[in-house]
């Protein structure tokens, strides 16, 4: 009998980990293939530390066809252009490749266009792609030589907050370094209804705690606020107010792919396939969708619209519980294995320098029953060992280790 064919579309948190993991749960009795559009594995949450010079992009990079040859999982270096669900194939880049279960793992795209000046040839740097975060390090470098005043901050729309805490507590620890500390002015700027919601909803004593962060490095936080625009030099937040910066680097808000969104079938207007809590899609039982390129529904209405982290944790989960009722539907049976985003733990941990904070929950949105925050330089070494550790597994494609 001809062995079912898994195509997996996307090669970073969620592909590889769906794909190594539904081979692993079938014993190999699958020929799964990766469609990606990078051909390397790109370890994103050390996008922070790459302009300070801290990484270099082989360091937080590795290729993948080695590693999916060595598990026997086709590798194919192209880029999904479209889907044809209901003939159960996909045209890449690269040819066209049919499938018995097809796996959307192709992650997000920068939304530029929400506010003017942003983007590669805008106002303020980004750091949310490996291309963004060079630029970034090679404005830092000039910034340096020609020193002021300081911006970071996400825009409305934004969920990908924990990045911008990151890059602001490291710009204060870097600037500290450079003996610039008490000649730059450094602002927040961010549309979470309070300092530490990271659009989670917050956790016990987080407001207070990140109040006290910046109050210990002097930074000015503008808070539950757009931006209207960014000029050269200067951002205009919504209601007029303007800060002037000689660095900016803003996070935008995120999109799926263009091929998702135009699948009007699976995906919505942002272009997030819309998923029940098995990664099916809700039109197509044999279609998954895992990581950022599934839909999650913002539990919350704030002033300023906010968007949802959805971090690497869930994303394995996501690609976990895919990969084991891929294999269910291929055995036979029915796929049970489920779990909604909103009831996986929160695991996180906040780089700031040389100090952080690590952020553990019972579930990721509220209501909870257990949510902690531990501040302290463990969090930056435990961030610094994680990422050792992580770029280790995935390189090794030991997906099953947690
Ligand atoms: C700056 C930054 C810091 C972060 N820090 C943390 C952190 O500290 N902790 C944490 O848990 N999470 C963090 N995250 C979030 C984490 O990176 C995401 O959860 C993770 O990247 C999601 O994985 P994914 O596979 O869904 O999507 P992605 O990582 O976006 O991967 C998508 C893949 O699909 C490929 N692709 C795109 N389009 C196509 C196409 N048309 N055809 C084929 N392939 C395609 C891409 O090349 C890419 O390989 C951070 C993110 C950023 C940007």
């Amino acid at each position: 009998m001809p062995r079912n064919k898994v195509l997996v579309l996307g090669g970073n948190f969620g592909g590889l980990t769906a794909a190594l993991a539904v081979h692993h749960e079938l014993e190999g009795d699958v020929e799964v293939r990766v469609v990606s559009a990078s051909d390397h594995f790109l370890f994103n949450p050390s996008l922070i530390w790459l302009p300070f010079g801290k990484r270099k992009a082989a360091d937080i990079t590795f290729p993948l066809a080695p590693t999916f040859e060595a598990h026997g999982v086709d590798f194919v270096h192209g880029e999904a252009t479209q889907l044809h669900l209901d003939e159960k194939k996909v045209t890449t880049t690269a040819g066209t490749y049919d499938y018995d279960y097809l796996v959307v793992a192709t992650g997000y795209r920068n939304d530029y266009d929400v506010v003017a000046g942003l983007g590669p040839s805008g106002n303020a740097y980004g750091i949310t792609t490996l291309e963004d975060a060079i630029r970034a390090g090679e404005g830092w470098r000039r910034f340096l030589d020609a020193p002021g005043d300081i911006v970071v901050g996400a825009t409305q729309g934004a969920g990908c907050f924990g990045a911008a805490y990151e890059y602001l507590f490291n710009v204060s620890h870097q600037l500290r370094k450079a003996g610039l500390k008490k000649r730059v002015k450094l602002s927040f700027v961010s549309p979470e209804p309070f300092l530490g919601h990271f659009g989670i909803g917050g956790l016990p004593h987080g407001e207070s705690l990140l109040g006290m962060f910046l109050k210990k490095e002097g930074i000015t936080a503008y808070m539950d606020v757009g931006i209207d625009r960014i000029d050269e030099g200067r951002m205009v937040l919504d209601g007029g107010r303007a800060i002037t910066f000689a660095y900016a680097m803003v996070v935008p808000p995120f999109l799926g792919q263009e091929v998702v969104r135009t699948a009007t079938q699976i995906a919505d207007a942002k272009g997030y396939v819309a998923v029940r809590d098995t990664y099916q899609s809700d039109a197509y039982d044999d279609v998954y969708a895992v990581g950022i390129a599934a839909a999650v529904p913002v539990p919350w209405q704030t002033s300023t619209p906010l968007g949802i982290p959805k971090t690497g944790f869930p994303t394995e989960r996501m690609a976990h519980v895919a990969a084991k009722n891929i294999a269910a539907q291929i055995r036979g049976e029915t796929p049970r294995a489920h779990e909604e985003f909103g009831d996986m733990p929160a695991v996180c941990v906040m780089d700031a320098g040389n100090n952080g904070v690590i952020i553990l929950a019972d579930k990721m949105l509220p209501p909870r029953k257990h949510g902690v925050l531990i501040p302290g330089p463990q969090a930056h070494a435990m961030k610094l060992a994680f990422e050792k550790y992580f770029l280790w597994k995935a390189r090794h494609g030991y997906v099953s280790l947690p």
